[in-house]
């Protein structure tokens, strides 16, 4: 290590800090393989399948991740997309509606709102969290705003108590988007339990996976009962003692719903990651601390500081800002991509603002016909100075480093350390 500290920087072909042994991502346990074995065997593989002498891995998930969030009731589905699709709906999102987004999130928030024909409105960030800003998001309603997304964001809540009250104030429903959060708390409250519906997303390189899938929850039973049904093409669970050999979801078509069902052998791989899931966030959050301690303490470094009612963090990302100043005015992405070589491993820079977003582009969706309805979702028409303001700075961490052992937390100090150091050697540029 001391030899690699002093040596030149590995993106420059120096010795690296670290040789990139990471935990791999994602992770199988001791009864990984026989679960999903003994689905293979059962002769069913998806809950539009027919009755097998047992309840679906579906439904035992269903009961469970509920269990696990403190909601009464949960419809896994198949990405965390359309987890978003069915929550806008079930809240009564129509075409033509407002719906406010924070500008820095993943795509598919703003996205999931223009396939449901509605207008996402971009919303500025709080700086010490990352999250949407309560007093931006109460600016931005109007009369046609119809629900507020919330994002739970890289390893801290957005400011529930405050989002809450404009929730009620203004009488427009939460759409709490946990799909970076799973366990996380506000207070005694699990992130995605806190408004009219929750979201989740368990593709590849979240907390909890089935390499793709998603889950909604909620308590409201209305939203449950159409959420059931716009998962399941209409259907639902029948509830009436099954037959073997015939469907158990009886046809109810009280709304027009499409194919959101994730396979048996999907939902068989979230309960096996479930087992696992409070253990490994309980060893993410100590690997978390040791790097706040070490990193808040130097120059140029700033941590996350999460609201004080956000008593327990899922770190989905640890995030650290640098100030370019520290690293001789380097581009964060240069900084990234030198750290990443330091560490074996890729270190992510931030997504991009919403407002000017290359995945983000909704005048090539199909109902922006018209010129009027093209202004109307014009990204570029939001300001978001907060936002724009800390994508130069953020260094994302992605959550299987933190499970490594705490010797190897410390090369990522050093890491920081070192390219620090040398920063005024690196290019000015061109990486992107
Ligand atoms: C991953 C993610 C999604 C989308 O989930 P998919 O399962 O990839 O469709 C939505 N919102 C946020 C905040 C995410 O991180």
């Amino acid at each position: 290590m001391t030899t690699a500290i002093s040596s030149p920087l590995a993106m420059l072909g120096g010795a690296p800090v670290c040789q990139g042994n990471w935990p791999r991502w994602p992770q199988t346990g001791p009864k990984t393989i026989s679960a999903l074995e003994r689905v293979l065997q059962s002769g069913r593989w998806a809950v539009s399948g027919t009755y097998a002498n047992m309840p679906t891995a579906d439904q035992e998930f269903a009961t469970r991740f509920a269990a696990f969030v403190g909601a009464r009731w949960c419809i896994p589905v198949d990405h965390g997309s359309n987890a978003l699709v069915a929550a806008l709906i079930a809240v009564g999102v129509k075409p033509g509606d407002e719906v406010i987004v924070p500008g820095l999130t993943w795509v598919a928030c703003a996205s999931s709102v223009l396939r449901v024909g509605a207008v996402p409105v971009l919303c500025d960030i709080d700086p010490d969290t990352l999250c949407i800003d309560p007093q931006r998001v109460e600016a931005a309603i109007t009369p046609r705003t119809a629900a507020i997304m919330v994002v739970h964001l890289y390893s801290a809540m957005a400011d529930m108590d405050r989002l809450l009250d404009i929730s009620r104030r203004h009488h427009l429903p939460i759409i709490e988007d946990a799909a970076q959060a799973h366990g996380a708390r506000w207070d005694r409250a699990a992130a995605g339990s806190l408004g009219a519906v929750g979201t989740f997303s368990m593709q590849q390189g979240k907390v909890l996976t089935a390499g793709e899938g998603g889950a909604v929850v909620t308590s409201r039973m209305e939203m449950y009962e159409a959420i059931e049904q716009l998962r399941g093409d209409g259907r639902r669970y029948s509830g009436a003692p099954p037959q073997p050999g015939r469907p158990d979801l009886t046809e109810v078509g009280l709304v027009q719903g499409w194919n959101m069902h994730l396979s048996e052998m999907q939902a068989t791989l979230l309960l096996d990651g479930l087992d696992r899931l409070d253990e490994q966030n309980r060893r993410r959050q100590q690997a978390a601390a040791q790097l706040d301690a070490f990193l808040s303490g130097m120059e140029g470094l700033e941590i996350i500081s999460p609201y004080p009612g956000n008593t327990q963090r899922t770190f989905y990302h640890y995030v650290v800002r640098i100030e370019p100043d520290a690293f001789a005015g380097r581009p964060v992405e240069v900084i990234c991509e030198a750290l990443s070589a330091e560490l074996g491993t890729w270190v992510h820079p931030s997504y991009r603002p919403l407002n000017n977003h290359p995945l983000y582009q909704p005048q090539h969706y199909s109902y922006a016909v018209s010129s009027a309805t093209a202004k109307r979702l014009d990204p570029s028409q939001f300001e978001l100075p907060q936002t724009e303001r800390q994508v130069e700075k953020i260094v994302a961490l992605h959550h299987p480093m933190l499970l490594a052992e705490a010797n190897q937390i410390a090369l990522i100090v050093e890491a920081f350390a070192k390219v620090q150091r040398l920063a005024d050697v690196l290019p000015v540029g061109g990486i992107r």
